[in-house]
């Protein structure tokens, strides 16, 4: 008997139309444990590394993660994989939501695709029976229209539904996958869903999962719940309010944007606004918060409640989470009314919320530098919020300069050439990065933006704080319950570290102490992305319910599996290792990993090459 997982694949030949249950080969988990690590195998074994993106040949992987379905809270994740046609390289992304344990229900853990389909499709799952149907009259419908309509065509109001907009049919490098309260964004690979010609997957799963030790798994549930009931309203003193609780960034129930819209940068990731934020501000956009947010909302088995309904007048409901809430009012320097509204129409699109703004900033750059002029721009209306929208509808349908934007800052600046490339600066590895800019470089964010893969926001997040705590009284408070750490170094390190002198960045944590950090938090990343537990429970925030003390012990009581701290690390480094060795492959090299030139004002060079 297969324990947590099922031990079976759809592999679905799109070309041919064919559909095969497969069952996996059980040493692959012990060497991956699932998700993301047994993705990048599929990739490196049966994906050429000269493969186009948008070659038939390349694959599209939907996997649930290993723990996902079982009652562990927040595995819910479901890591989508394949390459890119962004950066060219392994491209995954991750969804919370619901779509994830409904396949484990439905007896498989991975869904993937190949080939291409000649005419427009949906993929509809019910357990054992699993149908391509034809999707030709969903052709241009919203993702969020779309899953309504399949559920209602398919009178399964249950079935999870996982679809693109028309960003994704278009090969909009921005395209996103939308699920729900959640979506898979990052690095285009709805883009590839749509060139493989799956307008969406519908899944429902009435099985069960088998547990190898199900009492003593529970327990540690519990223990996970219980810390939550803790720790979760007890916020961390000092650090900014999206981090200082739990869960995935909680933009949905703070209102004190302060540090978000006086840190990150607006525009096309240019201008820091230091002042913007006041009272006045605040009362408005809090207003504007409530009156649009009609219920907060969780993913599959987690109490976290990071998303919430969003119901703006005259629009249809729309679900949202996290950093969206800011990116497209910030891009056009306006308010939170314009980002609830436009926000709607590009979730129906399907287009991912950090690179989508930039890009449409970046247009509206050239053209105020005159490099992009009338001609290309004609018809776009002269009211700035009118503009954004104009831009959005160009970009996904890919008309006009929209065709040349609907690739990225990267590409499209490449194409338009007049020294555009200068405009594009907030790259890294082809891909737009989040409009954080900052003064002083931070050693320890450096080498997470050089060496992460992911591509996402939390490539650059993870347990260790981000800034020194004031007093010595609250580095002890913090180190005293700081479970979480691999070892008591990491603490010296938080002791050590101060605000300013010697013994403060970007000298401070010194380079083999930043090494270590950082290989800690890839860590809990590569094993959250494996195991599908969301990265708001473990990996993302200070101080979370899951750590690498207690995670074997959840694998060993969920598989039956011998995993110990040791055996999790080596998992770990194979399939980073592996991520690496497949984008080595593809063309990767150390001078692509460089993080943007005006990342930081002040910058180190020795010290950036020591790093
Ligand atoms: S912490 Fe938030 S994002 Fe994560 S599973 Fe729970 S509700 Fe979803």
């Amino acid at each position: 008997m297969r324990y947590a997982e099922t031990g079976y694949n759809l592999e679905i030949d799109l070309s041919r139309g064919n559909i095969e249950r497969v069952e996996t080969d059980q040493r692959l988990t012990e060497l991956h444990l699932g998700g993301l690590g047994t993705n990048a195998k599929i990739l490196w074994d049966g994906v050429p590394p000269e493969t186009n993106p948008f070659s038939p040949s390349n694959l599209l992987i939907f996997s649930t993660g290993l723990l996902c379905g079982t009652p562990a809270v927040g595995a819910n994740r479901t890591i989508v994989t394949t390459y890119s046609p962004q950066t060219l390289l392994m491209g995954y992304s991750m969804m919370g939501g619901f779509l994830a344990p409904e396949l484990k229900y439905a007896g498989y853990d991975k869904i993937i695709f190949r080939g291409k389909s000649p005419n427009l499709v949906y993929l509809w799952i019910n357990n054992d029976k699993v149908e391509i149907r034809d999707a030709s009259h969903l052709k241009g419908k919203g993702a969020v229209e779309t899953s309504e309509l399949i559920r209602k065509e398919l009178k399964e109001p249950n079935a999870q539904v996982a679809a693109i907009g028309l960003a994704g049919e278009n090969r909009v490098y921005m395209a996103s996958i939308e699920h729900g309260r959640s979506s898979a964004s990052r690095l285009g690979i709805g883009a590839v869903m749509g060139d493989k010609g799956v307008k969406a997957i519908a899944v429902r799963g009435t099985k069960d999962i088998n547990l190898a030790r199900p009492a003593e798994f529970m327990e540690l549930c519990n223990d996970v719940l219980n810390y939550i009931k803790v720790r979760a309203p007890n916020l961390i003193p000092e650090v900014m309010p999206i981090l200082a609780g739990l869960g995935s960034p909680q933009e949905m129930v703070h209102y004190d944007e302060k540090w978000h819209t006086e840190n990150f940068m607006w525009g096309n990731a240019r201008t820091r606004r230091k002042d913007f934020w006041n009272k006045e501000v605040e009362e408005k956009w809090k207003g504007t918060q409530e009156s649009v947010r009609t219920r907060l909302i969780s993913c599959y088995n987690c109490p976290m409640k990071c998303g919430a309904i969003i119901s703006v007048p005259g629009l249809s409901t729309y679900m949202m989470k996290c950093f969206s809430k800011l990116t497209y009012t910030m891009a056009a320097y306006s308010d939170l009314e314009f980002g609830f509204r436009i926000a709607q129409r590009a979730t129906e699109y399907g287009v991912d919320g950090f690179s989508t703004p930039q890009v449409m900033a970046f247009g509206l750059e050239l053209y105020e530098a005159g490099i992009l002029t009338d001609r290309d721009m004609a018809g776009m209306p002269s009211d700035n919020e009118g503009r954004f929208y104009w831009l959005l509808d160009r970009i996904v349908r890919r008309e006009g300069i929209g065709d040349v934007l609907a690739n990225g800052t990267y590409w499209a600046a490449e194409q338009i050439g007049k020294g555009a490339e200068a405009y594009a600066h907030n790259n890294i590895k082809k891909h737009e990065q989040l409009p954080l800019k900052l003064g002083m470089l931070n050693p320890i964010y450096f080498l997470m933006y050089c060496t992460g893969e992911k591509g996402n926001i939390t490539q650059i997040e993870g347990n260790f704080p981000q800034a020194p705590f004031s007093t010595m009284e609250l580095k002890e408070a913090f180190v005293k319950d700081w479970v979480q750490a691999p070892d008591d170094k990491f603490k010296k390190y938080v002791l050590d570290w101060e605000m300013r002198g010697e013994r403060s960045m970007p000298f401070y944590p010194p380079v083999e102490a930043c090494c270590e950090i950082v290989d800690w938090q890839e860590k809990m990343h590569h094993i959250d992305d494996a195991l599908g537990l969301c990265a708001g429970l473990s990996s993302f925030p200070l101080k979370p319910p899951y750590h690498i003390h207690n995670l074997p012990a959840f694998i060993s009581a969920a598989t039956g599996m011998d995993m110990d701290e040791a055996g999790l690390t080596q998992v770990f480094n194979r399939n980073r290792n592996l991520v690496r060795a497949i984008n080595v492959r593809r063309g990767l090299r150390r001078a692509d990993e460089k993080p943007p030139e005006d990342h930081w004002k002040k910058r180190f060079p020795e010290l950036e090459e020591k790093l």
